[in-house]
């Protein structure tokens, strides 16, 4: 994976870490009025990453979900 050290710094992390200065929002996902998770894309090395608020502990997390080639 070409990540740059923010985006493998976060991947795995809590949703309760707050996120990176260089990520940008691109899109939610919402069920019944409920934030489910968050698109981030990064503006370093433009991987995209999840942030998921739903599911088991240990679900949710930050992944990172689709890197740049
Ligand atoms: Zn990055």
């Amino acid at each position: 994976m070409e990540v740059c050290d923010g985006c493998s710094g976060i991947n795995g992390r809590p949703v309760d870490v707050q996120r990176q200065e260089h990520l940008t929002l691109i899109g939610v996902a919402e069920c019944n009025g409920t934030l489910v998770l968050e698109h981030y894309r990064c503006d370093k090395c433009r991987a995209v990453i999840a942030r998921q608020f739903t599911g088991d502990s240990d679900e949710r997390i930050w992944s990172v979900i689709e890197t740049a080639h």
